[in-house]
């Protein structure tokens, strides 16, 4: 089989590995489609805190179980779709609820999707595989991992009371969120820095799509997310929108905040 791999940054190679065979608990899954996620640019140009080097690329994919180890859930060609990690399901955060948060969700990963075949460990299996329902095609089904993320997001945020919405960003995870607040009824102002992400926004049909180049830093006082991130300030002062809810949606799991007046977490 051939997987692509990022020796060190700036370095990609593509080698050819022997086909893995699974162990008990684990299946082999040949993938079917894998997206590349801005994670897998940022590893290459500078690696990940949590994945050494040489890594395998890829982690968005879908693909139909080709081998499967004594005692996994899933049989031979079963169409499935992994998350990115395996969480624990024992500690405090994920008997919380909060598996994303899960210290060593990354020991067991769903990583290699640029690649013939991936080997998924035990947890991934249990944890965090799903089927692919009948008539969803492989491109589709890869975005389920992003996807639901933003959905939580989205879900947990719950309905702003006018009806209006700031995306901040306008990257490809801004634009699920983007297109989800629509859906649910919001008018969404996207505050981003790429005019051609913004264009994209707009033909989406988001009620405003603005370029903010100097964009404010919110303080969160969430402990688990203690912090500063960017926020669109003057964004929400121009859209009338200081004092609504907050939702870190692509890196924090949809963790909410509230937002003073003045732009600052309160
Ligand atoms: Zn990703
Ligand atoms: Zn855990």
């Amino acid at each position: 089989m051939r997987a692509l791999f990022c020796e060190r940054p700036g370095e990609v190679l593509l080698r050819e590995l022997p086909d893995p065979s699974p162990g008990p608990g684990e299946v082999v899954v040949r993938v079917a489609a894998a997206l590349t996620c801005g994670t897998d640019f940022k590893m290459i140009r500078r690696g990940h805190p949590k994945i050494p080097f040489p890594a395998r690329l890829g982690h968005e994919f879908a693909g139909t179980v080709e081998r499967a180890g004594s005692g996994a859930r899933f049989r031979e060609g079963d169409r499935v779709v992994p998350a990115v990690s395996g969480p624990c399901g024992e500690c405090p955060d994920c008997a919380a609820g909060e598996e994303n948060l899960c210290r060593s969700a990354f020991e067991q990963k769903a990583w290699g999707g640029f690649g013939d075949l991936v080997l998924l460990p035990p947890r991934v299996v249990d944890r965090a595989l799903r089927r692919v329902p009948e008539g969803l095609p492989p491109r589709c089904a890869a975005l389920l991992d992003p996807l639901a993320s933003v959905v939580r997001g989205v879900a947990r945020a719950r309905s702003p009371r006018d009806g209006k919405v700031v995306v901040a960003g306008s990257g490809p995870i801004a634009f699920l969120f983007s297109v989800l607040w629509r859906r649910a009824g919001a008018e969404v102002l996207v505050a981003g820095r790429r005019s051609r992400q913004l264009g994209l926004h707009r033909r989406a049909g988001a009620a405003h799509a603005q370029q903010r180049a100097g964009v404010r830093h919110l303080v969160v006082p969430d402990a688990a997310h203690a912090g500063t991130v960017p926020a669109p300030g003057r964004a929400c002062d121009d859209g009338g929108l200081a004092g609504g809810g907050i939702a870190l949606g692509a890196q924090h799991g949809g963790a909410l905040s509230r937002v003073s007046p003045a732009g600052k977490a309160a």
